[in-house]
């Protein structure tokens, strides 16, 4: 997809063109990007990568210790500190608020600054901040949100919303006083997007944010929209520009995605009513949603049409989701569809005007413990040889992946050699009863390659990964 032309000049031609270039970053003091493209594992802690890693090696035959997913290739990282402005373990809104628009901000609020109580939409509507894709649109850049999530939720929701509530997703889940201020709710803010000509592509889950109650959804009937506005935002979005196309089917997708030329306008695409299934259990969907490497791959063939250039987000969102249910497995398995995805994001852009920055908005309370052996299945007890588990204090194995809290906790520990903890249903065992899993507050890791890479170094502040971006893609 890239540019190959730099390839076919003679090598004094291309000589010349690198001290040229060489000179120019020189004179800026920075380097530019025509493109950002920005993933985010939500909830992809150190332990979380550690694990896919290994999960995604022995997947492949392998000891797994040893192997590499897509960004653990990336030449520069860094670790980010997490937290919002009142709360030393974040959440998603907080965290996606502080990477698009700069500046951290309280637990629960989007695309607002810190002064802004959650709830207080009067305040909200005051002390709103530009986001990247706003400032993308802007200057006449194209711009496109993934995720596997719903598409009104919170990391995709941080490209193009303002919002003292996460929660606001669609009208029904709005306070009425709120709406009667002026405030809208997050499926609202997409489609009336008033920045450029609004994202250009839009692919997840959260059909109903969008539906109103009066309409079926049309791959499960007996599941009406949410909107208690009887307004259909789908239609609206579309009825805005002639040259706007939604689809809710996998072969539709497919066959967007199989056309060699970008397809003409701006493209919306939700697959479920709520998130998009896990990659686990994709092949089980009746509309045949498609892979998160697939959305991405149509979202950079649509975007790169535009010269200006692209800001482009994409979200693995359900990593979260397994975790907070304590599966490890869902959560592993999603973590290698992102890497799958990145993968084909550094095998199909050129570097040589593109950033790619892979990270995670917090972390989780999973770890990798005890002494398993070399090789020992990430998933299973832990084992001194194949058959041979070392037991606790209490006489029992215990499994490698475990959670600090979370509905696996159990008030007798269960004696796991009767069990099969590499079942995909599996729950791990948390040590204290919540009834879902929580975040973790340590950093989690930021990967970085192409242009601008090197400014990802270091223990930043998360807020400073809008520099990064904004930097190459904005200033210039
Ligand atoms: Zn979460």
């Amino acid at each position: 997809m890239g540019s190959t032309s730099s390839l076919k000049s003679s090598p004094s031609a291309a000589a010349i063109r690198v001290l040229l270039m060489c000179s120019l970053v020189l004179a800026s003091g920075a380097s530019h990007a025509k493109n950002v493209i920005f993933f985010l594992g939500d909830g992809m802690g150190i332990s979380t990568v550690t694990a896919a890693r290994i999960f995604a090696g022995q997947s492949a035959g392998a000891t797994g210790e040893e192997y590499d997913l897509a960004f653990d290739r990336f030449p520069h990282l860094a670790l980010i500190k997490t937290y919002n402005t009142n709360a030393q373990v974040p959440d998603s809104a907080g965290t996606i608020t502080a990477i698009t628009t700069g500046e951290k901000t309280r637990i629960g609020v989007l695309g607002v600054n810190g002064s802004v109580e959650r709830d207080d939409c009067a305040a909200a509507l005051t002390n709103t901040l530009p986001t990247l894709a706003e400032l993308a649109e802007q200057k006449g850049m194209s711009t496109g949100i993934v995720s596997t999530a719903r598409i009104t939720h919170a990391t995709p929701a941080g490209a193009y919303a303002h919002s003292p509530n996460r929660n606001w997703e669609s009208s029904a889940s709005t306070p009425d006083e709120a709406e009667a201020l002026g405030c809208k709710d997050i499926a609202l803010q997409l489609v009336e997007m008033s920045h450029g000509d609004g994202l250009d592509v839009i692919l997840g889950g959260g059909r109903r944010e969008f539906l109103p109650i009066e309409a079926d959804d049309p791959e499960y009937p007996s599941r009406p929209g949410l909107r208690d506005d009887s307004r259909n935002l789908i239609d609206e979005w579309l009825a805005a520009d002639s040259k706007r196309q939604f689809t809710w089917r996998g072969d539709e997708f497919a066959q967007w995605l199989a056309s060699d030329a970008p397809v003409d306008g701006q493209l919306m695409g939700l697959f479920e009513p709520s998130h998009m299934k896990y990659e686990a259990d994709r092949q089980r969907d009746p509309g045949k949603e498609p892979s998160l490497q697939d959305m991405t791959a149509l979202a950079v063939k649509q975007l790169a049409e535009n010269d200006q250039g692209y800001f482009l987000l994409v979200e693995a969102g359900r990593i979260d989701h397994a975790h907070h249910f304590s599966n490890a497995y869902r959560a592993l398995t999603d973590t290698v569809a992102l890497s799958d995805a990145v993968q084909w994001a550094v095998e199909n852009v050129d570097l040589a005007d593109t950033l790619i920055v892979v990270t995670a908005d917090h972390s989780h309370t999973m770890t990798i413990s005890g002494y398993p052996r070399r090789g020992n299945p990430i998933l299973g007890t832990v084992e001194t040889e194949p058959g041979k588990p070392i037991l606790d204090a209490t006489g029992v194995p215990y499994t490698t992946l475990s959670y600090a809290n979370g509905p696996g906790y159990k008030k007798q520990r269960p004696n796991l050699s009767k069990i099969n903890t590499q079942d995909p249903d599996y729950q791990q065992l948390g040590t204290v009863p919540t009834q879902s899993e929580t975040h973790a507050g340590e950093d989690v890791a930021a990967f970085a390659v192409g242009q601008n890479a090197a400014a990802v170094r270091g223990v930043m502040e998360q807020n400073r990964l809008y520099d990064v971006m904004y930097d190459v893609l904005i200033a210039p």
